[in-house]
């Protein structure tokens, strides 16, 4: 493939979507820096250092049934057994005897598996008498039981240096013992939005003016990202002041996010402000919405320069902003994010020669999943993105779908 990485001077050739979204990933580095937090709040925090699990989670064999503890020895391999009853065992309260032949221990779940038992019998299949337990015949030796150290073994790596902390892993640290952990420090993202008619929320539309709606996407995308943001308002489209929001931005910041501007109307500043401050790339990526896109370095924050259309933004930032995002974040791996594949439930229209992200719903018909397209698709109809739970992903060589035929579908939960 030749190289469609272009400078502001020879800009014209469309780079494709996969390649953008690799470069971005392979060109960022993870930033540096971590904090100690106490285990809750480390919820959506990225680890800073693997944790080696200090003991056996569980940390003794035990019963993963309420029933009766046995040596399996003890059973007869047809018809019933009977055992003499000898003790209760509680989870938190071990039975101190020894299980000997031709005995049982009566255990709870959790409770510390005794000496000389192997095996628990479930409660439900068992007959009790005056001091004794039958048992049935078919047991397997070691059945109901659970193993010290077969959720995390002691030296083991628990979780690996990267990991995103969710629900699971903040048990997971708690099963350990530990009432702290050291995360990433937060990814600090500066944005402001470009343009001369955007309004801010307060104060009445003078005629031909907008209210600014990206900054409150881009505040809700950053604040799931869980970064630090630095939201530097809107600026107007005039060269020295876009000049000096990108230096403060720069000095302030890990990440740049801009909006508008990048197009090529005479009021989109952006591109020539840049090649005097940073080096910096423009694409023409082949898809839509979302085609203009700057990417590159100012100072030493990284800039991704967004299309001022609010679908447009939010497709740029979800499928090339991102995963870029993440990688400087720490987070490692980058998190997979799966391509459903469902019927379209109606024909839509397509230009072979681009990757179009359609907004759609993916909807249950008569129990089948299927997924429809949004009323208007504009990329400036934000009301899509709201309607929607999905992209349809429609790859560049499709000229056209016919109800009923397979499509790629991305989730929006999961993604952002
Ligand atoms: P631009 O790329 O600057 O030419 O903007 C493309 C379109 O997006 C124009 O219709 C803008 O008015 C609109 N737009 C740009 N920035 C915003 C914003 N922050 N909020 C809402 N619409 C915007
Ligand atoms: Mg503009």
């Amino acid at each position: 493939m030749t190289d469609s990485c272009v400078s502001p001077a020879a800009d014209s050739r469309s780079l494709s979507a996969a390649a953008a979204r690799d470069r971005m990933v392979a060109e960022v580095t993870p930033i540096t820096g971590h904090t100690f937090v106490p285990v809750r709040d480390a919820l959506g925090r990225i680890l800073a250092a693997e944790i080696i699990a200090p003991y056996d989670v569980p940390a003794h064999d035990n019963s993963a049934m309420d029933g009766y503890a046995v040596n399996f020895a003890s059973l007869a391999a047809e018809g019933e057994t009977r055992l003499t009853v000898v003790g209760t065992a509680f989870a938190g309260k071990a039975f101190s005897g020894i299980v000997g032949a031709g005995q049982a221990l009566r255990i709870m779940t959790g409770a510390v598996l005794p000496g000389g038992a192997d095996t628990v019998i479930v409660q439900e299949v068992t007959r009790v008498e005056e001091g004794a337990v039958w048992v049935p015949a078919g047991q397997r030796q070691g059945q109901n039981t659970r193993h010290a150290g077969e959720d995390l073994a002691r030296g083991q790596v628990a979780l690996a240096a990267g990991k995103l902390i969710g629900p699971a892993e903040l048990g997971l640290i708690a099963s350990l013992g530990l009432g702290e952990v050291a995360v990433k420090r937060r990814l600090r993202v500066a944005f402001f939005s470009t343009g001369d008619e955007l309004a801010s929320i307060g104060q009445p539309l003078a005629p031909g003016e907008i209210y600014d709606s990206n900054r409150y996407t881009l505040h809700g995308l950053l604040t799931k990202l869980g970064a630090e943001i630095v939201d530097m308002g809107v600026v107007p489209d005039r060269p020295e002041a876009l000049e000096a929001a990108l230096v403060e931005a720069a000095a302030n910041a890990d990440a740049i996010i801009t909006t508008g501007g990048v197009s090529v109307g005479e009021a989109d500043f952006i591109k020539q402000v840049l090649a005097k401050l940073g080096e910096v790339r423009f694409w023409k990526l082949n898809i839509k919405p979302g085609r203009p896109m700057a990417f590159g370095k100012v100072g030493k924050a990284w800039l991704f320069g967004l299309p001022g259309n609010p679908v447009a933004v939010m497709v740029s930032y979800t499928q090339f902003a991102l995963d870029a995002l993440h990688r400087m974040s720490g987070l490692d791996p980058l998190p997979v994010r799966p391509l459903l594949t469902v019927p379209a439930a109606n024909a839509i229209r397509k230009q072979a020669g681009r990757r179009e992200y359609l907004r759609g719903q993916v909807v249950a018909v008569d129990g089948h999943f299927a997924v429809k397209t949004i009323g208007n698709q504009g990329s400036g109809v934000l009301r899509s993105m709201s309607e929607a739970n999905c992209f349809i992903v429609l790859p560049e060589d499709n000229a056209g779908v016919q109800a009923g035929e397979p499509v790629t579908v991305e989730l929006f939960a999961g993604v952002y």
